[in-house]
C-alpha cells in the first residue's frame, strides 16, 4: 500500500498490552486517515457500548494521521485525535501540529488507540514499532516543559512527544495535550482522558520509510505551492496568508479589532474601547517587539508559529485565540504581559487557555453584572485584575481551595452550585469555551458554534466572509450567496459545503492555513497530490465524499453516545452596542429556520439524528441500539 502502513497500534497501560490491528486497501479507501479513520476505529473499539464514561478506562483516545503524513508536505504533519470529551457532552475531535502525527508514521503506524488505565503513572514508548511502559515518576507533577525537557534528555531529539500537565493529572474538564513544547490539541479535555488512565506523556520515533506511488509529483506540487505563496505574499503583504507568514496568528488580533470581530469582556463588545492602549496590536509594533523567530511544523513554508521576542523563556509566543480570550475578554487589554503570563501558565499547567479564559470571564462577568457578589460567595474578580486571574489559572489546575475545584469541574457544575441567574453570562456551548470569534458579526459561526460534534469549534466550518464571495462559491459548486451578517438558508448551504471540505482535507490530517480553500493550493492540486501518494485515482467529489462520511459517521456517534445540539444563547440576540460591529446580532426567528433547513440539507431527522438513507449513500451503518 501506498501512503498507509496499515497498521493499527492498540496499547493498554493497565494490562501492560499491545495489539496490532492491520487493514487493508478497501478500509483506507473508505475511511482514508485522519478525523474518518479515528471515528472509524472509535466505533468499531466501543463496540455495542451505549454509554462511555470519558474518564472510564473503557473510553479510547485515538491519535490518527494522514496518508501524506511524513513525506515532506507543507502542512501534512496534523494529528488528529478522538475521544469521548470530557468537556463536552459527547464525541469531540481536537487536531495539533508539530511532528507527532509523522513521527507514528515512521514508527510503522497509521493510529494509535490508547484504551484501559494503568495502575500507576506512565510514559509510554513507542520506537519502531516496540511499545515499552515505564513508570513516570516525579515526572508526575511535574509542569510540561519541565517533563518535557526531561524526557527528551533521556531519549534523544528525534522523539516527539504528546504530554498532560498537573491539570490532566487532576481531571480538570478542560485539561489538554501538548506536543512537543509549541503545539496543542487544545479543546474536548483530552488532557483528563489520559490523566484518567495515569499516563504522563506518549514518546514516539521511528525510521521507516514512507512509500508514495509517484513521490515527484507529491513534490513538484508541493513546490508550486511554495513558489506560489512566495509570490502571492511578496505582493500582498498584508494579505490574510501574508500576515500569518510575517506575524503568525498574533497579528489578527489587529484584523479583528478593526473589524469588530475580537470578543472583549465576556464578549459583551466586538473589540476594546477606544481610549485603550494598544499599541502593541499594530503590525509595526508587533513585529518590532513582540513576535520572535519562526518554528513551523517541518516543512511548512507558511510558518505561523512563532517565538515570543518579548518573553523568550516562553515556550512559544501565544496564539490569536488564547492571547484574545486571555486578553481583551478578560479585560487584559492594554496588559499584554500579564495575558502571555496567564497563556504561558495555562501551557504549562496543561489547560486550554480558550475554556480557561471563557471560565474567568464568565465569573468576572457575574461579579460585574451582580450575578454574583462578595457577600455570598465570599470572592469577587473584576475585568482587568491580572493577579487574581493568575492565581485562578493555578487553583484551577491544581484544584486547590473550594473556588479552584469547583472552575475545575466545568461551566454545568459551576452553575448548579452558584445559581441559575449565573447562566446567561455563560459562553461555553455544551460545557465547552468559546473561541476567538463573534457569533454576533459572524452568525454562520456562531450556528456552527451551537451545534454537535464540535460545539464551540472554530475550524470545522469557513467563516462568514466566504458566503458572500461567488468565487469561492463558485469552487463549491455553490450558485447561492449570503451576506456576512445574515443567518438564512444560503448562509447554512454554504456551511453544509465547507464543513465537508473541512472533514475532507481533516481526513487527510492537512492544516487548514494551507489547505483551506483558495488558501495555497487549487482542488485539482489537492487530488493530484493525494493521488500520487497513495496511487489511487480520486476525484474531488471522492475527497468530499470522504469528508461526508467523516461528518455522517461522527455525527451518529455524537447522537449515540448522548451528544446533543445546544439552545440558542439569549444573548445573542442582543446587539453589540458600539465599536464597528454595532448592531449585530442573531435573532431566534433565524436561527430556528437555520437549524431546521441545516438538519434536512444534511439528511438528519427533525432531532438531528442523521436518517437510515443518508448513512446508508455512505456506506456508514446506522446504529440501531
Ligand atoms: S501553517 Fe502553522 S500550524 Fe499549519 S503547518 Fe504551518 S506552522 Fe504548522
Amino acid at each position: 500500500m501506498y501512503g498507509f502502513k496499515g497498521k493499527i497500534l492498540v496499547v493498554d497501560p493497565g494490562r501492560k498490552d499491545t495489539k496490532i490491528l492491520e487493514k487493508g486497501e478497501p478500509f483506507y479507501r473508505k475511511y482514508m486517515g485522519g478525523a474518518l479513520l479515528a471515528a472509524a476505529l472509535y466505533e468499531e473499539l466501543i463496540d455495542r457500548l451505549e454509554a462511555v464514561d470519558p474518564l472510564g478506562p473503557e473510553n479510547p483516545i485515538i491519535f490518527a494521521t494522514g496518508p501524506l503524513a511524513g513525506g515532506n508536505v507543507c502542512g501534512a504533519t496534523r494529528v488528529n485525535i478522538l475521544s469521548m470529551a470530557p468537556e463536552s457532552t459527547g464525541l469531540y475531535l481536537s487536531q495539533a501540529g508539530g511532528e507527532f502525527g509523522p513521527a507514528l508514521k515512521r514508527a510503522g503506524f497509521d493510529a494509535l488507540v490508547i484504551t484501559g488505565k494503568s495502575d500507576v503513572p506512565v510514559v509510554v514508548d513507542i520506537n519502531n514499532g516496540q511499545v515499552r511502559f515505564s513508570e513516570a515518576g516525579d515526572l508526575w507533577g511535574m509542569d510540561r516543559v519541565e517533563a518535557r525537557k526531561r524526557l527528551i534528555a533521556a531519549r534523544g531529539n528525534d522523539y516527539s512527544i504528546a504530554s498532560i500537565g498537573p491539570a490532566g493529572e487532576n481531571l480538570v474538564r478542560y485539561a489538554n495535550l501538548m506536543f512537543e513544547p509549541e503545539h496543542y490539541a487544545g479543546r474536548g479535555g483530552f488532557g483528563a482522558v489520559l490523566g484518567s488512565k495515569l499516563i504522563k506523556a506518549v514518546a514516539v520515533r521511528g525510521d521507516q520509510e514512507i512509500v508514495f506511488k509517484d513521490p515527484g509529483t507529491v513534490q513538484s506540487v508541493n513546490r508550486k505551492g511554495g513558489s506560489g505563496f512566495s509570490q502571492s505574499i511578496k505582493k500582498n503583504p498584508h494579505s490574510f496568508m501574508g500576515v500569518l507568514r510575517h506575524l503568525g496568528t498574533y497579528g489578527l488580533l489587529e484584523l479583528n479589532r478593526k473589524s469588530g470581530n475580537l470578543p472583549t469582556r465576556n464578549f459583551n463588545f466586538g473589540c476594546p474601547d477606544e481610549s485603550a492602549d494598544l499599541k502593541h496590536y499594530h503590525h509595526e509594533t508587533a513585529r518590532a517587539e513582540v513576535v520572535g523567530r519562526i518554528t513551523p511544523c517541518k516543512n511548512c513554508f507558511v510558518a505561523c508559529k512563532k517565538q515570543s521576542k518579548a518573553n523568550p523563556g516562553h515556550s512559544s509566543l501565544a496564539e490569536y485565540e488564547s492571547i484574545a480570550i486571555l486578553g481583551p475578554n478578560i479585560g487584559l487589554e492594554q496588559d499584554l504581559e500579564t495575558c502571555l503570563a496567564a497563556c504561558e501558565l495555562c501551557n504549562r499547567l496543561g489547560l486550554d487557555t480558550i475554556s480557561t479564559g471563557n471560565m474567568i470571564a464568565w465569573l468576572m462577568d457575574c461579579f460585574e453584572s451582580g450575578a454574583l457578589d462578595k457577600d455570598t460567595t465570599g470572592y469577587d474578580i473584576r475585568f482587568g485584575d491580572g493577579q487574581k486571574v493568575l492565581e485562578l489559572i493555578q487553583n484551577i489546575a491544581f484544584r486547590k481551595n473550594d473556588l479552584g475545584n469547583l472552575l475545575a469541574d466545568g461551566i454545568g457544575q459551576a452553575i448548579n452550585r452558584l445559581g441559575s441567574q449565573t447562566k446567561f453570562q455563560s459562553r461555553f456551548v455544551n460545557g465547552v469555551g468559546m473561541p476567538a470569534h463573534m457569533p454576533r458579526k459572524k452568525p454562520g459561526i456562531g450556528f456552527a458554534y451551537l451545534h454537535g460534534p464540535n460545539p464551540n469549534d472554530h475550524m470545522k466550518l469557513e467563516h462568514d466572509w466566504i458566503a458572500s464571495d461567488p468565487g469561492s462559491l463558485k469552487s463549491f459548486n455553490l450558485t447561492v450567496h449570503s451576506a456576512p451578517d445574515a443567518l438564512d438558508a444560503a448562509k447554512i448551504d454554504v456551511a453544509k459545503a465547507t464543513q465537508i471540505y473541512y472533514a475532507a482535507m481533516d481526513s487527510l490530517s492537512l492544516c487548514m492555513f494551507i489547505f483551506g480553500p483558495g488558501n495555497i493550493y487549487s482542488f485539482d492540486d489537492i487530488v493530484d497530490m493525494v493521488n500520487a501518494a497513495i496511487g489511487l485515482k480520486l476525484s474531488f467529489a471522492d475527497l468530499m465524499e470522504i469528508g461526508e462520511r467523516a461528518v455522517q459517521l461522527q455525527r451518529t456517534l455524537y447522537v449515540r453516545l448522548g451528544g446533543e445540539d445546544s439552545e440558542f444563547l439569549p444573548y445573542m440576540a442582543q446587539e453589540i452596542p458600539k465599536g464597528p460591529s454595532a448592531g449585530s446580532k442573531m435573532s431566534q426567528a433565524d436561527f430556528d429556520h437555520a437549524r431546521k433547513h441545516y438538519y434536512a440539507v444534511m439528511g438528519w431527522d427533525e432531532k438531528g439524528r442523521p436518517k437510515a438513507e443518508t448513512l446508508e449513500r455512505l456506506g456508514v451503518e446506522p446504529y440501531n441500539g
